[in-house]
């Protein structure tokens, strides 16, 4: 099979394409670099079932090249990370919308089968814990620029849909919960890179708010075993999935692991969201997904826990 990864130069796209590549299928990475890096595909250049285009996936005519090429689509690019989406939002609403409403317009031309990342921040600020696929999403102001990022993944997932009901190209949508493990950077903000390179360099580790926030991280492995068998199964067209962990934990509680697994003797500092990220940010206290629907289709249990997670990003980052 030929399989096409935009923003597959990034975290989660280069652990895809290494699963194709070692299933003995060919692989085309389109990706911009923008917050990805080519050392997270250096490793894949001497493949020769391998091949990367550095270019932007609203570069129409290069992007129609490689969906004709492909046999099918995930289409992983986008602006990710909160500081990077309260940073720059009109960057984050423009490649998030662009580059979805590129891909698929592309894709239906030769009708080729695509699956859509999306992301447990759609859920926004909805108290209905677990968080079920078909559950309402709470959103909240617009003036709050973290909300630009939910708004603009739950167009793509409309679009995604719709072109599925409308025009029957076959699309799947998955909802991200936290994803982690080696290659991801910190430097758009998130927490468990960063608590470990503080932790690693003997600084202080930065908890945000109070820390009593909670998240469910799910190792990219597991995560990208998922979206492998999703796109396999035909049963997962024109429908959506949460893919993530169930092991709840609070951020005082990896703030505490990274400190013990590190042998660190850095100290936990709290900083206030205000300070963290920009005036009246809002963050939920807790994510956790329902992954039934998920299990049910394809089998799906995140094998990894969090303990086995955060050695392998403290080793990663030991080494580099
Ligand atoms: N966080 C933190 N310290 C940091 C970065 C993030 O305490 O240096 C917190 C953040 O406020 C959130 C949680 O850790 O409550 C997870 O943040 P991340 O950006 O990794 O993902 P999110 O769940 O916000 O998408």
């Amino acid at each position: 099979m030929k399989v096409l990864i935009t923003g597959g130069a990034g975290f989660i796209g280069s652990h895809l394409a290494d699963a194709y590549i070692a299933r003995g299928d060919e692989v085309y990475v389109l990706d911009d670099l923008s917050t990805g890096s080519i050392e997270n595909i250096a490793h894949l250049k001497s493949e020769s079932r391998f091949h990367y285009t550095i270019d932007s996936v609203q570069n129409i005519p290069v992007l129609a090249e490689l969906v004709d090429t492909c046999d099918v689509i995930f289409h992983m690019a986008a602006a990710v990370g909160v500081k990077l989406i309260v940073e720059s939002p009109v960057r984050t609403i423009e490649t998030n919308v662009r580059g979805t409403e590129a891909v698929l317009a592309a894709a239906n031309k030769k009708k080729k089968r695509v699956l859509i990342a999306s992301t447990s921040e759609v859920y926004g600020l909805s108290t209905e814990i677990p968080f079920r696929e078909d559950g309402n999403l709470v959103l909240g102001a617009t003036n709050k620029g973290r909300w630009s990022y939910a708004c603009s993944k739950a167009i793509d997932e409309f679009l995604a849909l719709a072109y599925w009901r409308e025009k029957k190209l076959p699309t799947i949508v998955v909802r991200l919960f936290n994803t982690v493990g080696p290659r991801q950077t910190g430097q758009y903000g998130m927490v468990i890179p960063t608590l470990v390179k503080q932790a690693l360099a003997g600084r202080p580790l930065t908890v945000y708010g109070t820390g009593k926030q909670t998240r469910c991280f799910g190792y990219v492995g597991d995560v990208v075993k998922a979206l492998v068998s999703l796109m396999d199964q035909e049963g997962a067209t024109g429908d959506l999935f949460n893919i993530g962990s169930s092991e709840e934990v609070s951020i005082n509680d990896v703030a505490q692991r990274i400190l013990a697994l590190t042998s660190s003797q850095s100290e936990i500092v709290y900083v206030p969201y205000d300070e963290a990220y920009e005036h009246g940010f809002e963050d939920m206290p807790r994510r956790v997904p329902d992954t039934r629907k998920l299990q049910a289709l394809i089998g799906f249990a995140p094998k990894t826990n969090l303990d086995t997670i955060l050695k392998s990003v403290i080793d990663h980052y030991s080494r580099s």
